[in-house]
């Protein structure tokens, strides 16, 4: 019976149960153990042995009698005549938790793998604004100023930044906008609406330069109203503002294509006449302060009378005054004016 028992106790493919009596000599065996007989005259001398006779508690594995490694625990019956041992291969075991550790490994692989997809996704989401963004800085850094991030791109992009991106575009827009505005109050008066100093200083300046290069003559006028301060002290400044500008609307309107307009200062304009010499100036001026005279200004109140005088220098290569032929110019066109001044006013003069 109890052969019979011991012979289903075998479990997995290598573990074995068997019974010795006190000397190792083996009782009986669960199926495994098919060749038990080969120790029924033999007493066992395995590690397990001496661990039962010593009372030894290790769980470490040890050479079985079959000659393989094995983990094994033994179990005294009462009274100590025999001892049950229980042993399977560490082979088997290994293999099992190898299987084991495998699927952890490949499991883990999966979600590693899944994980790094989900990150580089997020990552490309948020990255892709922000390069988007990086750049249109670097854009508008280099003066672009109206530069845009196209929206569609960035779809994708978290709610925050696509508001992000919306805000840059609508700074950008507004930047142009105060940009071209600041650049056009820095370059035109206010008041009368034409170009100022500065833009003829620049402006004129390149265009004058151009000139030159292409062997063209060119020359500079220097107008001046004539007893200026009067119409102010008679009708007041606001209408003497008023004159100003119907002086230079007069001025722009009758110059032609190439000539540059400009208020130089108080009731002084300056008009470079470019591809002009100094007789065909001359006719011009002639022109500009004949129309001054002819077309008064008048509003509903007053008629004001005017008259202007002009001063003329032509382009000269040697510079009298000054390190620019610009300034230059100005210079002798304004002593031209002196003498028209002195000469009894609303007269063309030119430089000599
Ligand atoms: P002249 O014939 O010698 O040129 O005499 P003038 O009175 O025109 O010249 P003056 O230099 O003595 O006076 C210029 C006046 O222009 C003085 C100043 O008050 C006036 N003025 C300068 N700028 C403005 C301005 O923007 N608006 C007004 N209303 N007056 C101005
Ligand atoms: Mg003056
Ligand atoms: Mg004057």
């Amino acid at each position: 019976m109890l052969n019979s028992l011991m012979k289903q106790l075998s479990f997995g493919e290598t573990g074995e149960v068997y019974v010795l009596d006190s000397e190792g000599y083996i009782v009986t065996a669960s199926s495994n153990t098919s060749k038990s007989e080969e120790f029924v005259n033999v007493p066992m001398k395995t590690e397990i042995i001496q661990r039962a006779k010593t009372g030894s508690t290790s769980n470490d594995s040890y050479i079985g009698f079959r000659g393989e490694r094995v983990y094994g625990q033994y179990k005294w019956s009462k009274g100590k005549n025999w001892v049950v041992v229980g042993e399977i291969t560490q082979r088997e075991v290994f293999q099992k938790l190898n299987q084991l550790s495998a699927a952890i490994i490949i499991i883990s692989l999966i979600a590693l793998i899944l994980s790094i997809g989900a990150a580089v996704t997020i990552a490309s989401r948020i990255e892709r604004p922000i390069r988007y963004l990086l750049r249109g800085t670097k854009i508008i850094q280099n003066g672009n100023y109206d530069y845009q991030i196209d929206a569609d791109k960035i779809r994708m992009a978290p709610i925050e930044l696509r508001q992000l991106v919306n805000t840059f575009n609508i700074m950008s827009d507004k930047l142009k906008k105060n940009i071209s505005l600041l650049e056009h109050s820095a370059l035109v008066d206010q008041l009368t609406e034409i170009h100022n100093r500065r833009y003829m200083m620049q402006e004129g300046n390149k265009q004058l330069q151009a000139c030159i290069a292409a062997g063209q003559m060119s020359s500079v006028m220097m107008f001046d109203i004539d007893h200026f301060k009067k119409i102010n002290d008679t009708y007041g400044h606001l209408v003497g503002d008023r004159v100003l500008h119907h002086v230079a609307s007069i001025l722009q309107r009758h110059s032609g294509t190439d000539t540059i307009v400009a208020r130089y200062g108080g009731e002084e304009f300056i008009l470079l006449a470019l591809r002009k010499n100094a007789q065909e100036s001359v006719s011009l001026a002639e022109d500009l302060r004949r129309r001054i005279m002819e077309e008064p200004y008048s509003d509903e109140q007053v008629t004001v009378r005017l008259t202007a005088s002009i001063g003329i220098a032509e382009y000269s290569p040697t510079l009298e005054f000054g390190t620019m032929v610009l300034e230059d110019m100005v210079s002798r066109a304004d002593h031209a004016l002196y003498r028209a001044k002195s000469g009894g006013r609303n007269r063309v003069e030119l430089d000599r």
